[in-house]
């Protein structure tokens, strides 16, 4: 495996990770996930913008600009031979002896590789099954962090119930998937968390938004309880592995007719379009 590490492509055996590393020791730093279409990174400027923001939150200075990021890992796919995958980005605050303040001339260690992986089609076709699990998280879930602990234990919930996902509550509140975005319509109206620090404001989300606009469905960013999940209509997850996926189950519960939603199936075909713009004509 090829890796990107700060401005340079080495091998995986080459790569070496100081045991002081902070993102090993405190999961100090920040991450992104970019899918990889047709050899291209799918919404590169929010994703770039997002990392930006995780930087800034956490005062943490990326170690390369932005453009020469982007031409750096179009030749890491290049290398990797990677069609259809994603990317993972990761800069770590640096290396320096263990001491939880921010340690002094710290330079970021930054490292990216490419994965294959096809899209999830039949989920997105079949839909999957949820289970809600607590929202145990730190406040601050809108900045990318290394931290996901709160994450890891939800999906493991999820896993051991044989479901895909494990839509998370806090106070009764309905926020985001374990690594997604959660998505509710109701008599046509769509429901979703509001972009605070509260959830993740997902990639997918954010594009999700702008086709409900332009389809001219009415969308209400605002919490929904753990009851009102199960009077709805429609439930879809979205996220940069996920795409759109339909939720046809929560807790063994069937949602609406327990079969992927229609309007969630027009919204899978608009994403194909902006997939692969080429051959949607
Ligand atoms: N929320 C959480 C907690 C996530 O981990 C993710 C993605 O991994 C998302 C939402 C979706 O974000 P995106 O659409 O940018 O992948």
């Amino acid at each position: 495996m090829d890796i990107l590490l700060n401005d340079s492509i080495i091998s995986r055996e080459d790569l070496t990770i100081d045991l002081e590393d902070r993102g090993y020791q405190f999961g100090d730093g920040i991450y992104e996930v970019v899918r990889i279409y047709e050899r291209q990174l799918f919404e590169w400027e929010a994703h770039a913008k997002r990392l930006e923001y995780s930087a800034k939150e956490l005062m943490i200075s990326l170690p390369v600009r932005i453009e020469e990021l982007y031409q750096n890992l179009l030749k890491l796919i290049k290398k990797s031979s990677v069609s259809v995958g994603y990317v993972y980005i990761q800069v770590t605050r640096g290396t320096a002896p263990r001491a939880h303040g921010f340690p002094e001339n710290c330079k970021p260690n930054l490292i990216a590789y490419a994965r294959e992986m096809a899209r999830p089609l039949m989920k997105m076709k079949n839909g999957v099954r949820a289970v809600t699990a607590d929202d145990i998280r730190w406040l601050r879930v809108d900045i990318k962090s290394l931290n996901l602990l709160g994450n890891v234990l939800a999906k493991q919930k999820a896993i051991e119930a044989k479901a895909e996902e494990a839509i998370l509550i806090r106070n009764g509140i309905v926020t985001e998937g374990s690594s997604s975005n959660v998505f509710a319509i109701r008599e046509g109206k769509c429901f979703t968390h509001p972009a605070n620090h509260y959830i993740l404001n997902g990639i997918t989300r954010q594009l999700v938004l702008r086709l409900l606009n332009e389809i001219g469905v009415a969308v209400e960013e605002i919490p929904i309880t753990k009851e009102e999940l199960f009077e709805m209509d429609e439930i879809f997850i979205t996220s940069t592995i996920h795409e759109i996926c339909p939720v046809i189950e929560i807790d063994g519960v069937k949602i609406g007719n327990g079969a992927p939603g229609v309007l969630t199936g027009k919204l899978q075909s608009l994403f194909d379009k902006l997939i692969f713009p080429a051959s949607s004509i």
